[in-house]
């Protein structure tokens, strides 16, 4: 039995090169049950990252009460992470969950009934439909919502209503996934597999902790690199994070560069490439577009110049490019290190470009994972609930739109195609102006996740745009809207999600919603029904009861598609393991790996996009496109690297940037009602490196305020891993705090010092560069509640590690366990 919050990755199974990942079930019940107790085991798999590792969830007397790996499952192998475990089902009993229907009455919200609470939002927006047209209506949605609620939605969006102006959540952490694998590949989808783990020489690994995002394919990593002839790791992180100890010990390198400037140094790397002659020669001649004007825009990026700009060393440089250009097999993985920052879709899209220029993608080993942030994100980007249209189409190709009309049974001119989607930056203006007037949110927290959030809480509460809210608590967002629903969660529902890795799960109903609350499908059918949206025919444009006829419509809409869903139904997903997209006639049992013939999906009339300039986002036509004529070949293209517009200055000399904990999840809405969890991470922090913490005499533990030109956080400080003149603070943390454990949780969100910019091609906001400066305001009782297991453990302390790599509890500061587990099974 074994404390995985302090044991983040359990017991090692180290085994070699090629051969099979070994099976470990991982297994957390309430306090005092055995399995001996459990009534029943209801298969699905974990919404708290993107891996999606398979579980069962144990119910006793119609509750939730524990979770247990699938061994049988190409995923997790039966693992679970310390997420998984401890956050996945306490919040289902938590007494505050909504369970009935609200609506704000003399600026108050008060409790009503469905008919009245939907009656509401069905009067406002048939009234602002009447008066303003479809573009009066935005769609906020999620990366945690079920691929039917998605589909639903979509459809309600673009064929009932006509609005362009749908996102989700996923705008902030997946849309440079999407939008790099677009770019060089001509449609979203994940090429490379988890399996690629087992073949490949070296895994480089951008901008993503992996250890604290996904801690199952990391423990997957070090059961590699702690068996023999294990892969050598190159991490890119400014931080000295558990991926950078691993490079360390593996004799890989660690590239921390400066905050902004992830693209002079890919272009270092590529430019490499070049002049040591380590191309591919023939498959690029075959499989691709564009190397030559790709070689004259890496040109200028010497290792000396990459070094100059980068703040990182040439040589380590010249060597991170080798053990790329020599191995054999390499796996890239990219996360939002890259997507957040600036430049993030060039960045990301020169992780692809140097696996092109080797010709090493669609074989084992030989993978790059764009990866995901959230466990459902795919599913929103395949569904259109970001914007695009269904299917990976193309909103500029009048065919594509038309088999949608057909398939919907609507008008083409319906459907929003005369320009881009919608992006989130850009709803939020909206609604600022209330040019938006009935802004609905589902399933997440912008109050306290997006950037700039004073200004988002000026948004939803003020009275230019009517806020519709859909959630499982009354969130920060929840708290400014004018009605809240209350929605079933994970467990009280069923659909298929689908992860990074393109595998789809099944996610049974185990239990039934506390009180009125509804699943989100119901939530949007009703809206639907309410608003009589019909076809053409005049016939129910949205005629599904169930999940599984949403799940049976979207599986014919993908026929054709590269997402091709068409040979999975549900009775398929009830197997022993997930199974990837595509499935269909020709891949029965689905796709491990993508583009293995070197074929991309490129072709002008079938690619989901025909493409943008990286540096200024700026759309490649039609016409543009044909004449290059892909036809198949992926696409090679660069950017220069232009420096992030809010540098460090005299007045805020430090480099502010945003992450993550592994003990957390987003704002926290269920790991923080884990009690495990949220005691190994209970408060905001903020990380200082020694040197600049020296300078500005704080120590550790101490109260600082951290400010930007937008706003101003006081927390603690850890004086940290991260690089000097960087400050790193976690953004999981809004005034919401379940356990009286944070003494001054209203002013520790993270996000009111972020800017409201965005990446010009994936339109994706910058969370990693902002200026601040750091004061300090006080001296601390004892070290932050930061945790000391992963990248935020205290400087002066080294880490040792166990032999499953895990960092363990001797090391920290204050070696007292204030996480002591609420559980008396957890085993491995
Ligand atoms: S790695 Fe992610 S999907 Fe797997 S158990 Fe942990 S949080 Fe859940």
């Amino acid at each position: 039995m074994t404390d995985r919050v302090a044991d983040v990755f359990g017991t090692p199974a180290p085994h070699g090169r090629g051969t099979v990942w070994p099976a470990r079930v991982d297994l957390h019940l309430d306090d005092g049950l055995s399995e001996a107790d459990v009534d029943r085991w209801v298969q699905s798999a974990c919404v708290l990252c993107s891996n999606g590792c398979a579980c069962d969830i144990a119910v006793k007397d119609g509750r939730m009460v524990g979770v247990r790996g699938r061994a049988g499952d190409a995923v997790n192998h039966g693992r679970l992470g310390p997420k998984g475990l401890y956050g996945s089902t306490p919040w289902a009993s938590s007494p505050d969950r909504l369970t009935r229907p609200l609506v704000r009455e003399g600026g108050r919200l008060v409790e009503t009934d469905w008919a009245t609470a939907m009656g509401r939002v069905v009067e406002v927006s048939k009234a602002l439909l009447e008066e303003k047209g479809p573009l009066s209506h935005g769609f906020y949605t999620s990366g945690q919502l079920f691929l039917e609620e998605y589909y639903a939605l979509g459809v309600i969006g673009k064929a009932g209503i006509g609005t362009p102006h749908m996102d989700g959540n996923t705008r902030l952490c997946t849309a440079t996934a999407a939008a790099a694998l677009k770019e060089s590949f001509g449609a979203d989808g994940q090429p490379g597999s988890y399996t690629d783990i087992e073949h490949c020489d070296a895994i480089f690994l951008y901008g993503h902790n992996m250890p604290e995002t996904q801690t199952v394919l990391w423990a997957r990593i070090l059961d590699r690199t702690r068996a023999e002839d294990p892969p050598v790791i190159v991490c890119v992180d400014p931080r000295r994070t558990l991926v950078a100890r691993e490079a360390e010990r593996t004799g890989g390198v660690h590239l921390a560069p400066q905050v902004g400037t992830n693209l002079a140094l890919m272009n270092g790397l590529i430019r490499e490439v070049f002049v040591n002659g380590w191309l591919a020669r023939d498959w690029v001649a075959q499989h691709t577009v564009g190397v030559e004007d790709l070689r004259s825009v890496v040109d200028p990026y010497t290792p000396e110049e990459v070094a100059r700009i980068c703040g990182v060393r040439a040589d380590d440089i010249r060597r991170a490019a080798r053990i790329f250009g020599t191995s054999r097999a390499v796996l890239s993985t990219v996360l939002q290190g890259f997507y957040q920052s600036h430049q993030a879709t060039a960045a990301s899209v020169a992780v692809n470009n140097l696996h092109l220029l080797r010709g090493m993608i669609g074989r084992p080993g030989r993978g790059i994972l764009q990866m995901n942030g959230q466990p459902t994100a795919q599913n929103n980007r395949e569904c259109g609930a970001d914007g695009d249209l269904p299917g990976f189409r193309n909103w500029d190709n009048p065919a594509h739109v038309q088999q949608l009309a057909d398939a919907w049974n609507v008008d083409p001119m319906t459907i929003p195609h005369w320009a881009p989607p919608t992006h989130a930056m850009q709803i939020f203006s909206y609604a600022e102006t209330g040019s938006i007037g009935l802004l609905w949110i589902s399933a997440t927290n912008p109050a306290v996740s997006m950037p700039e959030t004073g200004r988002i809480r000026k948004i939803l509460g003020g009275d230019q745009c009517f806020v519709v809210v859909q959630d499982l608590f009354l969130t920060e967002t929840a708290e400014l809207a004018d009605v809240v629903l209350p929605a079933a969660g994970w467990g009280e529902k069923t659909g298929c999600f689908t992860n990074v890795n393109r595998t789809v799960h099944l996610s049974e109903q185990a239990v039934e919603p506390p009180g009125e609350a509804l699943s989100d499908l119901d939530i949007f059918l009703k809206y639907a029904d309410a608003m009589g949206f019909t076809d053409q025919d005049g016939e129910p444009l949205v005629p599904w009861r169930t999940p599984q006829e949403v799940f049976d419509a979207w599986t014919a809409i993908t026929r054709g598609r590269p997402v091709d869903y068409t040979g999975l139904s549900y009775q398929k997903l009830r197997g022993p393991t997930g199974i990837p997209w595509p499935v269909n006639e020709t891949h029965p049992e689905g796709t491990e790996r993508l583009y293995e013939d070197g074929q991309f999906p490129t072709g002008t009339d079938y690619c989901e996009t025909y493409g943008h300039d990286l540096l200024t986002g700026g759309n490649v036509t039609e016409q543009e496109h044909r004449s290059i004529a892909p036809a198949g070949r992926a696409f090679l293209k660069g950017a220069a690297y232009t420096p992030a517009h809010e540098p460090a200055s005299e007045e805020f000399p430090l480099l502010y940037t945003t992450g993550r904990t592994v003990y957390q999840f987003h704002t926290r809405t269920k790991t923080g009602r884990s009690r495990s969890l949220n005691r190994a991470a209970p408060d905001a922090w903020v990380e200082l490196s020694p040197a600049d913490a020296d300078g500005l005499d704080i120590t550790e533990g101490d109260w600082v305020r951290v400010e930007s030109p937008r706003g101003a956080i006081e927390v603690r400080a850890r004086v940290g891993q991260v690089m000097k003149g960087a400050v790193f603070a976690p953004f999981h943390y809004g005034h919401w705090d379940p356990d009286g454990l944070a003494p001054d949780a209203e002013h520790r969100q993270a996000n009111e010092l972020t800017m409201t910019v965005w990446d010009p091609v994936s339109k994706q906001p910058y969370f990693k560069t902002a200026a601040c400066r750091v004061v300090k305001i006080r001296s601390g009782d004892g070290p932050s509640t930061a945790p000391t297991t992963t990248a935020s453990a205290p400087v002066h302390d080294d880490l040792p590690v166990t032999a499953g790599g895990a960092p363990t509890l001797s090391s920290v500061v204050d070696p007292t366990p204030y996480y002591p587990l609420d559980s008396s099974s957890a085993r491995h």
